[in-house]
């Protein structure tokens, strides 16, 4: 049976061209010494549901708690939503979507948008921290992508709301009314802006619901909501757990729900609502491969491929899971980047030095092990760097697996962890089969010299975004949105407008 963990780093050969590598990457990792980000994130020890513009106590009294996954410790109470505040949260929506928002000229909606993306922007080191501590990943990247890229969502349709003419050329469009969405806890401040501003600056009044292991940073915006001065009930945030969200989905008075999360609860969405005439759009699972050429640029492609899967410990739905390689560099490409993810640096997320922080809960750990597991017993070869884990928190090393093939659970099922499945390829042809060769279509990454390459590979892909010579790069002017089991619905750019609107 392999082992699980690697011994002991052993020094590989040479570069590529012959030279030896520094000594340094090779002996333990050097010791930077804490460097915490210390902004406050002026946490509430209670978090009430956000209903009418206003903070209201959940009706049936019910409180849960909101742990930070990287020490395990409780860092507030959040509000248990039943299905009496839902009711109380779309009648506050349609009261807005009547009298106040639908029938607001879109230069005035505008002002709104705009002031709420310049508010996340003033406060937008405590959002990061808030992100990092109530949902586990590093503090660079809630600094550097989740709350930029938030604020970039608001301002971007922002520009959008009074140009609406130009959504449907030829057609006018108009507001659906209500909408419900409910959101994952893997980009919780990103996810909520990828939902609230198309559908705002459209003119719809939304109910939304947050992931329940994080919610905070979903009811620190209702407070910019109330700094804005956006009207009452235009946005009502409820929390909960699925029961909730069945709820937000459910509901009679929404014309349209949005969702983002697992295959299996989409599922479950659209049977519970077929039959209605509600609009609908989802957005699940992923399993996208990464496939590099010989051609390819290989230390980029080797930074890109580490940053597909390990960024965000992997809890990403377009993560790049699999690495197919080609295999007249695949040896090399294998060792360069075992090399790579020993360098890198998991543990507390708040560090400004970590690469790779907290699982986002004890369960997602749970389900990142059995996988693993299933990819030892069934045979491949497994990779893990001796990095020190904290002691006290939900933390996973980065994990490769090689001598994978297709049949393998790793390579067919979504782990949300930092675990890359390796395959091989020979042709072209061979790798556009093994890369659609799954129930998944969100995204793919293409690495290669030739422009033909990435024209052909893109065309033949069945994915929803593909990458060429780069990964993982958003864009709120660019849809995203998958294939088959991966959902349906375009969210960004011109096409996400037009999942919010009818066209009259
Ligand atoms: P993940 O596997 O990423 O946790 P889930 O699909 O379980 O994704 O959860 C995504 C969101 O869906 C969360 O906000 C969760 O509370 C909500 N949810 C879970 N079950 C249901 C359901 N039956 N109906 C509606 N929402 C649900």
């Amino acid at each position: 049976m392999p082992t699980l963990t690697e011994k002991k780093p052993q020094r590989p050969a040479t570069r590529a061209h012959g030279r030896p590598l520094p000594e340094l990457i090779f002996g333990d990792l050097w010791e930077f010494d804490p460097a915490p980000e210390t902004a406050d994130p002026k946490l509430k020890a209670r978090y009430d549901l956000f209903i009418g513009g206003k903070f209201v106590a959940p009706s049936g009294g019910k409180y849960f708690d909101a742990i930070n996954p990287a020490n395990e410790q409780k860092i507030a109470e959040i509000a248990q939503a039943n299905a009496a505040d839902v009711d109380a949260a779309y009648a506050a929506a349609k009261k807005a979507f009547d009298t106040t928002w639908g029938k607001m000229p879109g230069r005035e909606r505008a002002k709104y948008i705009f002031r709420i993306a310049r508010l996340l922007q003033d406060r937008a080191r405590e959002f990061a921290v808030a992100e990092t501590m109530d949902g586990g990943k590093p503090i660079k990247e809630a600094r550097d992508f989740d709350v930029p890229m938030a604020a970039a969502h608001f301002f971007y349709h922002a520009g959008w709301a009074d140009k609406l003419d130009y959504v449907a050329p030829g057609r006018n469009v108009a507001p659906l009314g209500v909408v419900g969405q409910v959101i994952p806890w893997n980009f919780p401040l990103l996810m909520l802006a990828w939902k609230l501003a198309p559908a705002l600056a459209m003119g719809n009044c939304i109910v939304i619901k947050p992931a329940e292991t994080t919610s905070i940073t979903a009811l620190k915006l209702a407070e910019i909501f109330q700094d804005a001065g956006l009207p009452a009930g235009v946005i009502n945030i409820v929390t909960g757990f699925g029961d909730t969200g069945a709820a937000v989905m459910g509901h009679p008075t929404a014309a349209k729900v949005a969702f983002t999360g697992s295959t299996e609860v989409g599922k479950i969405i659209m049977r519970s609502l077929a039959g209605t005439d509600k609009k609908m759009t989802m957005e699940l699972g992923g399993k996208a491969a990464n496939i590099v050429f010989d051609d390819a640029p290989i230390d980029q492609a080797v930074e890109g491929v580490v940053n597909g899967i390990f960024f965000n410990q992997g809890h990403v739905c377009c993560a790049g899971s699999r690495l197919l390689v080609h295999e007249p560099i695949a040896a090399m490409f294998l060792a360069k980047l075992k090399t790579r993810i020993r360098t890198l640096r998991v543990g507390d997320p708040l560090d400004k030095n970590t690469d790779i922080g907290a699982i986002n809960s004890r369960e997602q750990l749970k389900r990142i092990e059995t996988l693993v597991a299933a990819g030892v017993k069934e045979g491949a070869e497994i990779f893990q760097p001796s990095c020190k884990l904290p002691t006290k928190g939900y933390y996973y090393r980065p994990t490769i697996f090689s001598g994978v093939s297709m049949s393998h659970r790793i390579a067919r099922e979504e782990i949300f962890g930092p675990v890359l499945s390796v395959l091989t390829f020979r042709t072209l042809d061979e790798a556009v089969e093994k890369a659609n060769n799954t129930a998944y279509g969100l995204s793919a990454g293409v690495w290669t010299d030739k422009g033909s390459r990435i024209l052909k590979m893109s065309t033949e892909l069945k994915a929803g975004v593909v990458w060429a010579n780069t990964y993982n790069k958003f864009d709120p002017t660019s849809p995203f949105g998958g294939y088959k089991e991966s959902g349906f619905g375009r969210e960004g750019g011109r096409q996400g407008l037009l999942d919010y609107c009818k066209l009259v």
